[in-house]
């Protein structure tokens, strides 16, 4: 490793405020030493930004740090996890002091507010690249996996659908609040806790509500009913869709189902303990929404308010086992 490469270590990546106790030796020898706590299971995933096919040339590099580790978190909170650690790989083209200085700060001011310690990683020269791995851990027993929803359990999504696909159709014309939807995902750590205990299953949404509770559904192999009027939409959202003359109108059902990228949680509860997990939400200020029912046939079936059958017209629908 060259002397460039250690400064931009110690200069960019050796900042961060938070000190975690848990941590025994972080950044600075061959590996990190960590005590991981008793009585736990360590929930660790890693997602990878890659310039040119995650991000364009022209993003923020504020935006990419935050990126980085907000799908990772999200991961961890669709798991149920406390966030504890992550390490970091990133390959640059250059030692671009400007652009490394406001990755770094994108990356810390997220990890700060979650707790998380950057412990290690790895710095090399080629594309532009940053990988980042998350250590989280749940009470023995208690992650939410992608599996375990059975008929008749509630589905539920956390906060609004469609805000950061809106943003993406709607590109220079997409108002501050849609566009930082799209920037700068929140990760819903806060909900993934509260839902310990109470939901059957949960996953995060990166690739579409349709897509992702596709998922869901596989792992049972079951079906699912949906009321589209009940998505949730925020006030951002329907402010563009009236008042933007390039918003199609399809899209007030088509983003919420299809569209990517809003990193909210999709979870199942059972009919007996829905009161008990939207209190558990309530009381860490997390709004859910029911948005239908999971049933034992497989597939998914849109419907209206007033009971009609809606097709997606995305391709999205395919991935439900739905004969076309
Ligand atoms: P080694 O050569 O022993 O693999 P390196 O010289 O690559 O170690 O890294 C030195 C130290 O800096 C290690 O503790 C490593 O985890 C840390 N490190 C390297 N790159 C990064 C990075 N991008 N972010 C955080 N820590 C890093
Ligand atoms: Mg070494």
């Amino acid at each position: 490793m060259s002397d460039t490469e250690f400064e931009i270590i110690r200069r960019y990546f050796q900042r961060q405020k938070t000190r975690r106790s848990d941590v025994i030796t972080g950044i600075g020898d061959d590996a990190a030493v960590l005590h991981p706590p008793t009585d736990s299971e360590l929930v660790v995933c890693m997602d990878t930004l890659v310039a040119g096919v995650h991000f364009s040339q022209g993003t923020a590099a504020a935006a990419i740090g935050h990126k980085v580790l907000a799908v990772n978190l999200s991961d961890l909170a669709a798991m149920g996890a406390d966030p504890l650690w992550a390490t970091l790989s990133i390959t640059l083209p250059d030692n671009d002091a400007a652009w490394l200085d406001e990755f770094s700060r994108g990356f810390f001011q997220l990890a700060e507010r979650h707790d998380v310690q950057l412990v290690g990683g790895d710095t090399t020269r080629g594309p532009l690249s940053v990988t980042v791995q998350v250590h989280g851990s749940v009470p023995r027993g208690c992650a939410i996996h992608r599996s375990g929803a059975r008929a008749g359990d509630r589905i539920y999504v956390t906060g609004s659908l469609g805000d950061a696909g809106l943003a993406l159709c709607l590109g220079e014309q997409a108002d501050d609040r849609l566009r930082q939807r799209l920037d700068l995902p929140e990760p819903q750590i806060a909900a993934g806790q509260a839902l310990r205990g109470h939901a059957s299953a949960a996953i995060d949404i990166s690739d579409g509500l349709l897509a992702d509770l596709g998922h869901l559904l596989a792992a049972e192999q079951l079906g699912a009913s949906i009321n589209i009027d009940d998505l949730p939409r925020s006030a951002a959202f329907n402010a563009a869709m009236q008042q933007s003359a390039n918003a199609h109108p399809e899209w007030h059902y088509e983003l919420p189902l299809s569209a990517g990228d809003d990193y909210e949680l999709c979870f199942t509860v059972p009919p007996q303990a829905c009161e008990a997990a939207q209190q558990a939400l309530a009381a860490v200020s997390v709004e859910a929404t029911a948005i239908g029912v999971i049933e034992a046939a497989p597939g998914v079936r849109c419907v209206n308010a007033a009971g009609e059958d809606y097709r997606p017209a995305s391709s999205g629908y395919q991935h439900f086992g739905e004969t076309p």
